[in-house]
């Protein structure tokens, strides 16, 4: 037998990763476009995933699509022609940069006012961490 297949076999006999290094998955906007205007149909699901309020991520939204919005019920109103790939890239990086602890990949943060400037911090409840952000 030889080295490679050697190495091979004691590979695939190595017990499977935990479940719990697994990363934090951003949830998709359902994203459905009516007249000139865009909806996300599950936009409240979304923040509750994110653990952010909805006027949060909808401000974040309008700013970044350059775009008046509006929470109508479970849904956002954006009031123009956007793709929603274009949203959904958004969200995620919105997901990145103001959700998912940078330290331990966990979602389970929150935002913090430091009082400057309207700069904020995200804390991290899992692992304490305190990393400022942007968005
Ligand atoms: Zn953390």
């Amino acid at each position: 037998m030889d080295y490679e297949k050697l190495l091979d076999n004691v590979y695939r006999n190595l017990p499977e990763r935990k479940k719990s290094g697994e990363r934090f998955e951003c949830p998709l906007a359902d994203v459905m476009p009516q007249g000139n205007k865009e909806y996300i149909k599950n936009f409240d699901a979304i923040c509750a995933a994110l653990r952010r309020t909805p006027e949060e991520l909808s401000k974040y939204l309008s700013r970044e699509l350059a775009s008046p919005v509006a929470v109508e019920g479970p849904r956002l109103v954006i009031n123009s022609k956007v793709m929603p790939r274009i949203v959904n890239e958004k969200i995620q990086e919105y997901c990145n940069a103001s959700v998912i602890c940078r330290e331990c990949g966990k979602p389970d943060t929150h935002l913090e006012s430091t009082g400057d400037r309207g700069f904020k911090v995200l804390v991290c409840e899992a692992c304490g961490a305190r990393q400022p952000v942007k968005k």
